[in-house]
């Protein structure tokens, strides 16, 4: 199914220069991006995002982290895209994230693991509602499409 997901370039990728690096892996497995700006992220949108880890010990480390630069949000769009662009970024442990993953590649952390990506279709809905205007989403589907999917694959 054709679905949008969320990434976020976290500072660790955009102090560390990777961004080009990391949009280039997206667009070569031929994601679309449908939104994309930058952005000062602040506690309360960070509460709200990350609600499932406000409990844990490293939750003010986690915020300190998230908040050390502008970042990078983008909306990716693709067949299956949530568990593509899931799979491309690999495991939370930057350490224990599989070579060839984003950050198997780029990271060594299990905080500093430069990119987040939306988990499921429901957070992926959600994340892109708390970071996007509806008029900063754009529909629009290259010409090339038909060479990435078949027709059967984009129903
Ligand atoms: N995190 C951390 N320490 C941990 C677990 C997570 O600093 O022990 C941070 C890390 O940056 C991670 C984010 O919290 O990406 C969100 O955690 P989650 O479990 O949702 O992992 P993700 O979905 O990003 O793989
Ligand atoms: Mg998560």
């Amino acid at each position: 199914m054709m679905e949008k997901t969320l990434v976020i370039f976290k500072p660790s990728a955009m102090e560390r220069g990777f961004v080009g690096q990391i949009l280039a892996r997206f667009q070569q497995k031929g994601l679309i991006i449908a939104g994309i700006k930058m952005m000062q992220l602040d506690e309360n949108i960070l509460r709200e995002h990350y609600s499932h880890l406000t409990g844990k010990s490293f939750f003010p480390l986690l915020l300190k982290s998230m908040m050390a630069s502008p970042v990078i949000v983008m909306c990716l769009k693709g067949v299956d895209a949530i568990n593509v662009v899931r799979l491309m970024t690999g495991a939370t442990n930057g350490r224990e994230a599989l070579p060839g993953t984003i950050r198997g590649d780029f990271s060594s952390s299990n905080q500093e693991n430069i990119i987040h990506a939306s988990s499921s279709p429901e957070d992926a809905e959600a994340e892109i509602k708390r970071f996007f205007r509806a008029e900063e989403i754009f529909d629009w589907t290259p010409a090339s499409i038909g060479f990435v999917y078949s027709p059967l694959e984009m129903q």
